[in-house]
């Protein structure tokens, strides 16, 4: 895997159900349901806006004009996500110093909303 799978190919169910686009982003941002709600797990997996959009997602920014896109594909969205970078910037570890730090301006900081209690979805995420 040279990609994010998160809600790709991956995701992580936890104790009380709620269904997360990848075990490292234990968020409510990137919950996509419960399995307990109408049609289950994989109701979830196939229906969930969130999953939906990470599906087609690519990084935008300084990442959407990279030559090394197609290997990193802007690096970790949970890193991004916990160390306060919009996930449409340069993962923190950047192998070309790209990094843009924390987001500086109010309301950049979270690109994802949570639309309803486990419901998920994505705004502000944008490619360019
Ligand atoms: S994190 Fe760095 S290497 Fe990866 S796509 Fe973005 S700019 Fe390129």
């Amino acid at each position: 895997m040279n990609m994010c799978g998160a809600g790709r190919i991956v995701c992580c169910v936890d104790p009380v159900g709620e269904v997360y686009a990848c075990p490292f982003v234990l968020a409510p941002e990137f919950s996509g349901g419960n399995v307990r709600d109408e049609g289950g797990f994989a109701g979830v997996w196939r229906e969930s806006p969130l999953f939906e959009h990470l599906r087609e997602w690519q990084v935008g920014g300084t990442c959407g004009t990279c030559n090394a896109y197609d290997v990193c594909h802007g690096g970790c969205m949970a890193v991004k996500h916990f160390t306060g970078r919009s996930v449409d910037s340069p993962d923190p570890d950047c192998v070309f110093g790209n990094d843009e730090g924390p987001a500086a301006a109010a309301g950049t900081f979270v690109p994802l909303s949570l639309g309803g209690k486990g419901k998920g979805k994505l705004s502000q995420i944008s490619r360019g």
